[in-house]
Parts: C-alpha cells; structure tokens; sequence
C-alpha cells in the first residue's frame, strides 16, 4: 500500500489523525467499491475475501468509528433485520423509499442548506451531514388497485 494509491476518505482520516490500520483500510475499500450501499454481512464477506486475518469485531469497531466521523451511517432498507451503511459523500445521502415494493430512488437534488445553516443557529449545534429519507410508493404501486386505498 502506497500512499499514493490512497483513495480521498482514507487521507482525510489519516490527516484526523487516525492510523490506517489494514482493518480500517479494508473496511473503507469494501464500502467505496460498494455502489454506497452495504449491509454489515456484505461486509464482513467482503472484509474477509480481502484479508482473512481481520475478525469480525475490528470490522464492527471500523463501522462505528466511520459512523461517528459520518463517514456513514446505517439505515434499515426494506425487511432487513441488519442495517445497511450508506457512504455519506459529502455529508448528504438521499433517498426516496417505496413503502409497497421497497425500492429505493436516489437524488442528488438538496434544498437544505438554509434549514442546517438555520439550525446550527436556532439550537446551537454543529452539522457534518444528513441521512434524507421521504416515504411513499412508488409509481407502479401508486397504480395498482388497493395498495393505498386499502
Ligand atoms: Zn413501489
Ligand atoms: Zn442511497
Ligand atoms: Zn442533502
């Protein structure tokens, strides 16, 4: 592992001062190589086919380190009983979820910046980003008879 072959998020944690553990390089690996969406399963698959001698618990100490520097956060998606981390580029994820067939739309489109800016303010608080989640169906649900007027 060169530094030059670092990607931007594993720099930014090493200029916080964090050491680039090979757990926490993995960890980061598997997850930008994800389309920004893995489970904790997927993870640990991942983690393990790259390097077998990282054990489950540095993998769920990386996790909550990377959450509490929102690098990422969990998100439960449809059924799953295991949350699935979403990578935070830039500090926003958006999602748009279908609450009959669970798909899930992505958009990049943010109107927030007033309302962070506003509540930094009003409650005396420091934002790095915001998990966005809207709840409805999607078209093809919206069309089938009964689902939303059940
Ligand atoms: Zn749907
Ligand atoms: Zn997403
Ligand atoms: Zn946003």
């Amino acid at each position: 592992m060169t530094p030059l072959s670092l990607s931007p998020r594993a720099q930014r944690l090493r200029d916080a001062g964090y050491k680039l553990t090979s757990a926490r390089l993995a960890v980061l690996r598997a997850i930008e190589d994800s389309d920004g969406h893995i489970t904790s399963s997927e993870l640990l698959e991942r983690v393990a086919a790259a390097d077998p001698s990282i054990g489950r618990a540095s993998v769920f100490r990386t996790l909550d380190l990377f959450t509490r520097l929102s690098l990422v956060r969990p998100t439960y998606i449809g059924t799953s009983v295991t949350p699935t981390y979403v990578l935070m580029p830039n500090g926003h994820h958006h999602h748009i979820i279908c609450t009959n067939c669970d798909r899930v739309i992505e958009f990049e489109e943010c109107g927030l910046n007033g309302l962070t800016s506003e509540l930094e303010k009003r409650l005396n608080v420091h934002l790095t980003g915001h998990l966005l989640e809207f709840y409805g169906l999607c078209d093809d649900c919206f069309r089938l008879p009964r689902v939303h007027d059940a």
